[in-house]
């Protein structure tokens, strides 16, 4: 099935997924806001992923750090001077631009291989574009300005007179969080290396080219893991994370062939490797999540510009080391993107019929079952019924419209199971389940429904 983003857009604005943010005031742009299936589909995704990074994993413990942080904490980080885009600007009709991206589009066009523009340096790019006439996307010209580092961080002011006024920034990324709080966690933890930090929370950035719905947006979450283990160890912590990373998009039901490593063609100075999970979206193969082996480059950092002593005192061997750090970090939004564009499908039915069907993982979906009652005379059965559902997962009822209707409904938003409550029901206290994605029923007895709906959907 050939999905564009544009379907799936307007299928998420119409179902409840996603909306414009701001919509009723013609939106800002680059923000969205989730509906009550989005928000759903979010929580479901951050749990399964907590799930699998915390509470399966041995000596990891959760954080939840303030977006807001001392401005030190970005000094340290390298943020305040590093954290740019090279942005061009296009003299004739003003769009902004990243040369990197440009060079990018127009090797790929072009089919130019061997240059990986990433990896190339201001004036690298800037030859380039000179060189080969790169037009601007907007207007066919070229004609940019020079290159100019464009940092990403959103700043605003703390403080309560105008003299008093402190910049300080949204943070760009949730790392720092983990970071600065490496002795805080291990002490009231007692942990031992090798443990793990992790955190699920907002980031903001300046982005120049956001776009393609969620996937590169101004506000977002992030999803992260840091592994603090010792030097010989951390290569081998760094392939182990790879692993784990690609075994958790299987289990969600992401196949194979539509994931690929992709080795970093640039790496910072204290980096030892680095790669990334790139997802097959309808736009191309782009980034999912990154894997990062650190060194104890962060740590180390964070001794140096607060003076705390970040040196672990290992309790067995007496040996004193600032840890390694093996980062995983994968965008909640850019997730969610993903497992909406693999669950979506459009079946033919028999009798020609067509039906668009999100087919997520039980744990993901929404709503876990949808109750519908055959005729308004069992509307009171099937609220007592769904009430009763509602104390295991969530749950929605569905009373108007005919069963092909309400069927579809379900479907589009991902439902794994309908109930339908008939006359039998009352009689006999059995119903039917529908799956979503065989279309076949069986038939239960009332008290076996939660434990057979709870075994499904299972992560
Ligand atoms: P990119 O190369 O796409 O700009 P990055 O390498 O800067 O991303 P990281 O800083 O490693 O990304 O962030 C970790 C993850 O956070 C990414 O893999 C992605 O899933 C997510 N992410 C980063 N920037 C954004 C954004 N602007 N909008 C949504 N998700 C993002």
């Amino acid at each position: 099935m050939n999905l564009t983003m544009d379907k799936l857009v307007n299928h998420c604005k119409t179902v409840g997924f996603v909306y414009r943010g701001s919509d009723i005031y013609d939106g800002l742009a680059n923000t969205w806001d989730y509906g009550p299936v989005g928000v759903e589909l979010k929580n479901n995704i951050k749990k399964a992923w907590w799930k699998r990074f915390v509470q399966e994993s041995d000596n990891t413990f959760g954080v939840d750090a303030a977006i807001l942080m001392n401005s030190r904490v970005w000094e340290a980080s390298g943020h305040t001077t590093g954290f740019s885009d090279p942005k061009m600007d296009c003299k004739e009709c003003k769009m902004r631009e990243r040369a990197d991206n440009l060079v990018e589009e127009y090797c790929k066009k072009h089919k130019i291989t061997g240059l990986t523009p990433d990896a190339m340096s201001n004036e690298e790019l800037e030859k380039f574009i000179e060189e080969h006439k790169v037009p601007c996307p907007k207007c066919g010209k070229s004609n940019w300005t020079p290159i100019r580092n464009f940092n990403l961080m959103f700043e605003t002011s703390r403080g309560v007179t105008d003299e008093s006024q402190n910049k300080i920034y949204l943070r760009p990324e949730t790392a720092q969080g983990e970071f600065v709080n490496f002795l805080n966690v291990q002490r009231t933890s007692r942990a031992k290396v090798p443990f793990g930090i992790a955190q699920i929370g907002k980031a903001f950035r300046n982005e120049i080219t956001p776009g393609n719905f969620i996937f590169r947006t101004i506000e977002f979450e992030q999803m992260e893991h840091q592994l603090f283990c010792k030097q010989e160890d951390a290569q081998k912590f760094y392939e182990e994370y790879k692993q784990k990373a690609m075994q958790f998009l299987l289990d969600l039901g992401f196949p194979r062939e539509n994931l690929r490593y992709k080795d970093h063609d640039k790496l910072a100075h204290y980096a030892k490797a680095a790669c990334d999970i790139q997802y097959l979206f309808p736009v191309g193969w782009e980034e999912l999540n990154g894997i990062h082996h650190r060194s104890n480059y962060d740590l180390s950092r964070h001794q140096e510009f607060s003076g705390k002593n970040m040196t672990y005192l290992d309790p067995q061997t007496g040996e004193k080391y600032i840890p390694n750090d093996i980062e995983y970090s994968i965008g909640c939004d850019r997730l969610l993107l993903a497992t909406l564009c693999n669950a979506y499908d459009e079946e033919t039915l028999d009798g020609g019929d067509t039906r668009v069907v999100m087919h997520f993982h039980p744990f993901l979906a929404p709503y876990k079952v949808a109750v519908l009652p055959l005729q308004k005379d069992l509307n009171d059965k099937a609220r007592e019924i769904y009430r009763n559902l509602q104390k295991h997962f969530m749950c929605t009822i569905d009373e108007a419209g005919s069963i092909g209707k309400r069927y579809r409904r379900q479907d589009q938003i991902g439902t794994p199971y309908c109930l339908t409550v008939d006359f039998d029901t009352l009689q006999d206290n059995t119903v039917t389940l529908r799956d979503r994605d065989s279309m076949e029923q069986v038939r239960l007895p009332l008290d076996q429904v939660v434990s057979y709906i709870v075994e499904k959907i299972q992560f």
